[in-house]
């Protein structure tokens, strides 16, 4: 690749599961002139694995001014840099970040190379609600913050994720029964590697679960947003359904806008309910 214009490409890598690797990645691997990488002896083990021989630079969360207006130069004079991290999608709980800033003011082009990623994988087995979702990634260590940082998540209507060391995982899922209190959640253990494990239970049964084992490996935490368990039970549905006729009854409140509007407000007042549901009724208002 010798084209003027550098780029930046964002390469997801596998995040157990070797194989969890697209054919567009590894032919991107082939062809840029220089890999970033957050961890150089985990890109090692991947490139000695499928015979990738670009070169390597180091890029993480402590690497100097220096290394990125390094990197910076590199792709205004025409290198095209592949950045990864140590697993999964760079940026994503990973540095990558600054780089990624710098590049986007100095109008290079970034290109995501789309792949794994623990929280959607997480996300997408662990059958709690998918239709809105908010990433938190890793709570503040210290107590205090952790504690206030779960405050300002409590009235999120959306799925939460979490990414936990096994080490703070008991102390987590003890201030989340407190400050959230007692909601749906799974635990996605060791994704895409041989003792995968879903553990989904409401946050008091996995915290005596915790009581009996010793959590291993990398843990990716899911919770039920806010109200979202109440407003799943059928008497909560119906009670929802009574709530929008009474608002479609209210000439002040459907004056101004056209269905597809009220759809659309309705959706965001009722976010647990079909979207097909708020639709019908829209429709059918008398
Ligand atoms: N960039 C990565 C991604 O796209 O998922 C996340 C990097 S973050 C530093 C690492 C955390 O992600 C782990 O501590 C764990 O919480 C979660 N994680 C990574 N791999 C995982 C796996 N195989 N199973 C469950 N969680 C995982």
């Amino acid at each position: 690749m010798n084209d003027v214009a550098g780029e930046l490409f964002l390469i997801a890598t596998p995040i157990g599961n070797l194989a969890d690797i697209t054919l567009r990645a590894l032919e991107t691997l082939r062809q840029v002139d220089l890999v970033a990488a957050e961890d150089t002896r985990t890109a090692k083990k991947l490139f000695n694995h499928y015979q990738i021989t670009a070169p390597l630079i180091s890029l993480h969360d402590n690497s100097s001014a220096r290394r990125l207006d390094e990197l910076l130069v590199k792709l205004q004079v025409g290198v095209k840099i592949g950045m990864i991290s140590e697993a999964g999608t760079p940026g994503i709980s990973d540095p990558g970040y600054r780089l990624i800033q710098l590049a986007a003011q100095a109008g290079i082009r970034i290109t995501p190379i789309p792949g794994a990623c623990a929280a959607i994988s997480a996300l997408s087995a662990g059958a709690l609600p998918l239709d809105a979702f908010y990433f938190v990634g890793f709570l503040p260590s210290r107590s205090g913050p952790r504690q206030r940082r779960l405050e300002g998540l409590k009235e999120i209507t959306a799925t939460l994720i979490f990414y936990e060391s096994p080490r703070r995982l008991d102390a987590t899922l003890e201030i989340m029964e407190k400050v959230l209190g007692d909601r749906s959640a799974c635990i996605a253990r060791e994704l895409t590697k041989v003792y995968e494990e879903f553990l989904r239970f409401p946050l008091s049964q996995l915290r005596a679960l915790g009581a009996e084992r010793t959590w291993r490996g990398e843990i990716t935490l899911l919770v039920s947003g806010c109200d979202r368990d109440r407003a799943l039970t059928p008497a909560a549905l119906a009670n929802a359904e009574s709530q929008i006729r009474e608002r479609l009854a209210d000439p002040d409140f459907v004056k101004d806008y056209s269905n597809r509007d009220l759809v659309e407000i309705l959706q965001s007042e009722f976010p647990h309910c079909k979207r097909r549901q708020i639709y019908d009724l829209v429709l059918t208002r008398k």
